[in-house]
């Protein structure tokens, strides 16, 4: 298929990465060269960084409903998790030693679990419906007297299911009371939640909750753990007593100063932003469904339960790795599954978990809109999207004879 003389940008990959805002740039900037003193020294330069960093905190803690002294910040949305799960077992293993996730978290949760399983803990590891929702039930039968850990993402990056996070919160509340215990803890990943969704942590009765600013429209390498009154965790970078002595380490001023800016702005624009784009998903999903045969949403029906921007396809007898490197020379950019396996020809963990074989999960692409996309952007994939898909499906059945 010839190429088009003018290759337009069109970036549909925003549950990897955003572009930084720019006004969290601006907000950013002053941190750098000018206002970068240590936070923890005396002079007016460290004071006057200190009392930044405080503002961003408060700031962040106001947007979800807690106190600024629950407020960690870190490293990112890995580092929050692995501070969470590690924090916790680490923390309260005398209690008990089993510890409860899904089947289809982003690595930065499971590869901990994983890694404690190997330890001696035990792991319970939730299925999913077809759709990617874990089955409450299950969750009932699963929760133990020595499960001291739940850890359940708000949504997730491939198929943007939303869970049911204060239905499971509720589940967790009860648990504890029939049992007369403190625990289990309840954490959950927020990093693909925190654009579109509510963060009020008393809301969804989460005691541990991670959020970044890379999928925020913020800097990268800044994240947060947010991290209820009197829930004991073990730090895991220890050395200076930052953060109230739970994530040693200078503070990374600037990027905090960005991440607090990027999460209001979130969270303002947020239900405005989540409509614009559900409706843009909706036409998109128009579209493909009348202009491509056999192809197959995976996840949930667009709608409240799924992140609006988000559309995981399966296309039937394609490859969508090719797809993805066919697209990108058209300057369309999208995913095959999520960003920190795509080196890796597995199929997606979390579409097999979902029920999807192999074939049709590794014949599947994503495509994240956001803020800067439009209907144009979306008429531009369709001019070329159409065609490129019959010809893979052509040399994919030339090569199977
Ligand atoms: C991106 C992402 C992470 C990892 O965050 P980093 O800031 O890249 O470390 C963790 N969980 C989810 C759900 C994510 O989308």
């Amino acid at each position: 298929m010839p190429k088009p003389k003018k290759i337009k940008e069109v970036y549909l990959d925003h549950a990897a990465t955003t572009y930084t805002d720019p006004q969290v740039v601006k907000a950013m900037l002053p941190y750098f060269s000018e206002i970068y003193g240590n936070p923890s020294a005396l002079y007016h330069k460290g004071l006057e960084a200190n009392g930044a960093l405080n503002d961003a905190r408060r700031s962040v803690s106001k947007l979800i409903g807690a106190l600024p002294e629950n407020i960690v910040f870190t490293g990112g949305g890995s580092e929050s998790d692995n501070l969470a799960i590690y924090g916790i077992a680490q923390a309260h293993a005398d209690k008990g030693k089993h510890i409860i996730t899904t089947a289809i978290e982003h690595h930065a949760v499971l590869h901990p679990f994983q890694e404690l399983e190997k330890q001696g803990w035990q792991v319970t590891y939730l299925k999913v419906d077809e759709q990617g929702f874990i089955k409450i039930d299950e969750f009932k039968k699963a929760l133990r007297p020595d499960t001291i850990l739940v850890s359940i993402m708000y949504a997730n990056n491939e198929v943007g299911t939303v869970e049911p996070i204060s239905e499971i919160g509720r589940e967790i509340l009860k648990h504890r009371k029939d049992n007369h215990i403190a625990y289990p803890y309840f954490h959950t990943d927020a990093c693909q939640a925190a654009e579109y969704l509510s963060l009020d942590v008393e809301r969804l009765h989460v005691d541990l909750m991670t959020i970044n600013g890379s999928k925020i429209y913020g800097p990268k390498g800044i994240g947060m753990l947010y991290v209820r009154r009197g829930v004991r965790i073990k730090p895991q970078i220890v050395g200076g007593g930052q953060e109230r002595h739970l994530r040693a380490g200078t503070e990374n001023v600037p990027a905090i100063m960005g991440f607090a800016k990027a999460l209001e702005i979130a969270q303002q624009n947020g239900q405005k932003e989540n409509d614009r784009l559900m409706k843009l998903a909706t036409y998109f999903f128009k579209e493909l469904e009348t202009k491509i045969p056999k192809i197959k949403l995976n996840g949930p029906p667009i709608g409240s339960t799924r992140l609006a921007n988000n559309l995981n396809i399966a296309f039937d007898g394609v490859e969508g790795e090719a797809l993805l490197l066919y697209l990108d020379e058209y300057g369309i950019m999208c995913s095959n599954g999520s960003a920190c396996t795509s080196e890796s020809v597995e199929p997606s963990h979390v579409l097999t978990t979902m029920g999807c074989s192999a074939k049709a999960a590794q014949s599947s692409i994503r495509f994240t809109l956001g803020r800067a996309t439009e209907k144009s952007d979306i008429d531009y994939v369709m001019k070329y999207l159409p065609e490129v898909v019959k010809e893979l499906r052509e040399i994919n059945k030339i090569n199977s004879k």
